[in-house]
């Protein structure tokens, strides 16, 4: 089978990974040159399962994979308008958040644009393991793909996202049944227009939401019960100073604090981006269900208050155990498929978990430059991008703090390569000398 190696493998071509490949080419071309860059899908997307036509990103389109690093790059959001014939039209539109198929033309567009990292589609990674020299060195990674090929790299960042989150109870259930919002588009698809489908949707949160309204228009006949634990829906809690928390100069200070102090900030912050929806979607829903009534039409409603407590297959159909949370009456709900907007695991993803394990390490833990934390001698090193929200704040997985993560690692990758003395070791924070380090060499 085949085996080659580069310096640096980026596993994941979302928005994390471009934003590196990104900060390789302006800050590090000599790495960026020996980089690759691979993805499971055959084609750059963003968030493919969810890119509804009329779906908007939720935060500016300054906060782009470069410009709040480097507002005069030419892989800005404008640029890219700019370069495709389309600024007249979005400046005239006069709106801050663009549609999500813009953000995702984008990413392709970027990637198309780099001229020394590589990448590739349709690699789908199976395995990454550590390799170690005679003496026990780590001094690489071996990351292995579905079609048996490997890549072995001194630098690995891991760029993946967070696994989908089924609830236990549906562990049972076959496959076909269950549709998590991440497989919303082509799952649906797949499914006939014209039958009218039981359906229960599962969540409170702006996917569960995105979900419903979409159902209404691809599968017109079916009957929907939205099922949530919550009293209702409600709207997130951002406001000017909420914001606040989410600008990548805060991660130093969140970074930096202890972690009892991080788990009161995040809890204090969490309906900002969680369990919540957009006051937009929240008015459309709730015009959309008042004309429902209007109409005489009662095919779609909310069950709210609500834990399931048992799901299984009985026959030809879906039996949904919900018990009442205030009153604790028991009642069943008949369902051909559930649809699940029920987030992503907070649990380290299942490829960093066997990497990490295969390591031997205890906890997953990275440092402020997003570095793995090695407990042993090594010459190479790992990054993790978009599940340190634990370290690094409630920015983490999002758009916000991309572009100065991208440069943290670049910078720190700059520091490592120029030797012992110029690392963060032992997982010690980034220090003041491989910045300047990495500054320079920009
Ligand atoms: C529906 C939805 C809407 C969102 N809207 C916003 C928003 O408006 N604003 C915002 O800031 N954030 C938003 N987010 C958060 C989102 O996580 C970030 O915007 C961003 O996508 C994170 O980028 P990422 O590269 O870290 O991860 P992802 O975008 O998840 O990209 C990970 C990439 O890794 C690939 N991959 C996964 N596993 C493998 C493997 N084993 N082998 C090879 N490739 C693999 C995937 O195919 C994917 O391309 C949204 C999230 C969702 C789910």
């Amino acid at each position: 089978m085949t085996k080659r190696e580069v310096e640096l493998l980026a596993v994941g071509a979302g928005p994390s990974n471009l934003g590196l490949a990104v900060a390789l080419e302006e800050l590090a071309p000599d790495v960026a040159e020996n980089t690759l860059l691979i993805d499971r899908n055959p084609t750059i997307e963003w968030q493919p399962g969810m890119l509804l036509p009329w779906a908007k990103s939720q935060v500016a389109f300054v906060k782009d994979l470069v410009t709040l690093r480097n507002p005069r790059s030419r892989f800005s959001f404008l640029s890219h308008l700019h370069a495709t014939g389309r600024l007249d039209d979005f400046i005239n539109m006069g709106e801050l958040t663009p549609y999500r198929l813009e953000i995702a033309e984008y990413l392709r567009w970027v990637a198309n644009s780099l001229r020394k990292v590589r990448y590739e589609l349709g690699c789908d990674c199976v395995s990454i393991m550590p390799q170690r020299d005679a003496a026990g060195t780590l001094t690489g990674w071996l990351t292995t793909l579905a079609d048996g090929t490997s890549i072995s790299s001194r630098y690995l960042v891991i760029g993946t996202g967070r696994d989908p989150h089924i609830p236990q109870v549906f562990a049972d259930i076959p496959g076909h049944r269950i549709v998590h919002s991440t497989q919303y588009r082509p799952r649906v698809a797949g499914l006939s227009k014209e039958m009218p489908y039981r359906v229960a949707l599962v969540g409170s949160s702006q996917s569960s939401a995105e979900m419903f309204r979409a159902l209404r228009e691809d599968l017109p006949d079916c009957d929907v019960a939205w099922v949530m634990r919550a009293i209702s829906l409600t709207a997130d809690q951002s406001s000017k100073f909420t914001n606040q928390f989410y600008y990548p100069s805060f991660v130093d200070d969140f970074y930096a604090s202890p972690s009892e102090a991080r788990e009161r900030m995040l809890r204090e912050m969490y309906k900002t981006n969680y369990s919540c929806v957009t006051p937009a979607m929240l008015e459309t829903l709730y015009t959309e269900l008042y004309l429902d009534r209007l109409g005489q039409r009662n095919d779609r409603r909310l069950i709210t208050m609500v834990d399931i407590t048992a799901a299984r297959e009985v026959a030809d159909e879906l039996v949904l155990e919900l018990t009442d949370r205030r009153t604790g009456a028991v009642t069943q709900l008949h369902r051909d498929m559930v649809f699940l907007g029920t987030g992503f695991s907070w649990e380290t993803p299942r490829l960093v978990r066997r990497l990490t394990d295969a390591i031997g390490l205890d906890q997953v833990q990275v440092t402020r430059a997003y570095q793995l934390i090695l407990d042993e001698p090594s010459t190479a090193a790992c990054y993790l991008q978009g599940i340190n929200e634990a370290t690094h704040g409630i920015g983490d997985s999002l758009l916000s703090v991309l572009a100065h993560r991208a440069q943290d690692i670049a910078f720190d990758i700059i520091a490592h390569r120029a030797g012992p003395q110029n690392r963060a070791h032992g997982g010690a924070d980034l220090p003041a000398e491989a910045y300047a380090l990495g500054r320079q060499s920009s």
